[in-house]
């Protein structure tokens, strides 16, 4: 709407600039003979298209109704890294959950708000969201783009968080690493884990997707 709203705007000015006789140049009033009227030109339609930035796929939230809720590492909305009553968050990695902590707390004077997606995952969770993966995606292969199978999850064993909203892995780009906390993937913003040389040295290369991960190929 904001931007039909920006083009009709747009069109509007074009209209009102080539109506006005102080701003005319090539058909001023002056040049026009009796009974001819100044034709404003139609507004263009060949306004530059605006991108609009695709939706990256991301997974479900919560698996409704077969039996994967928050025991197996379904996250409720809002939960953050401090709810230690939600099993996604209390069963991660201790020394994973004390970095995301202090990150938190920080990004929190920043004004900015960390929220947990998806934490410590169970393997059967896991495969649920595989399954689910390879019908939305068509194969195994994509699949394993987007969805580690219970073997290779880094969220099964506790080491992985899927973080938002933006703005949160926003800010984790820029001082995630101060705290070992990186981004590993390049098709996943939102997926970190701990890099306790980060803070030293800075996050490793990231992979393209997790197919490029060494660890993934079980
Ligand atoms: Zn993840």
């Amino acid at each position: 709407m904001v931007v039909v709203g920006a083009i009709a705007a747009f069109a509007v000015a074009r209209g009102v600039q080539s109506l006005a006789p102080s701003s005319a140049t090539a058909t001023s009033p002056a040049t026009l003979r009796p009974g001819e009227q100044v034709v404003a030109p139609l507004p263009s339609t060949d306004a530059a298209p605006v991108e609009v930035p695709p939706t990256e796929p991301r997974l479900p939230r919560s698996v409704g109704g077969d039996g994967h809720g928050e025991a197996d590492g379904a996250v409720p909305d809002g939960t953050t890294v401090f709810d230690d009553d939600v099993p996604g968050v209390a069963n991660l990695d201790p020394t994973l959950l004390a970095a995301l902590r202090r990150a938190a707390t920080d990004a929190r004077r920043d004004g900015v708000e960390l929220h947990v997606d998806s934490g410590w995952r169970s393997a059967a969770y896991q495969e649920r969201l595989l399954q689910q993966a390879i019908s939305k995606y068509g194969s195994a292969r994509e699949a394993a783009r987007w969805v580690a199978t219970p073997e290779t999850s880094l969220h099964v064993s506790g080491d992985a968080v899927d973080l938002g909203p933006s703005r949160a892995t926003s800010w984790l780009s820029h001082h995630g690493a101060a705290y070992g906390l990186c981004q590993i993937y390049r098709n996943e913003p939102w997926h970190y884990e701990l890099r306790p040389d980060a803070a030293a040295h800075g996050c490793p290369a990231k992979y393209a997707d997790p197919t490029h991960d060494p660890r993934m190929q079980q």
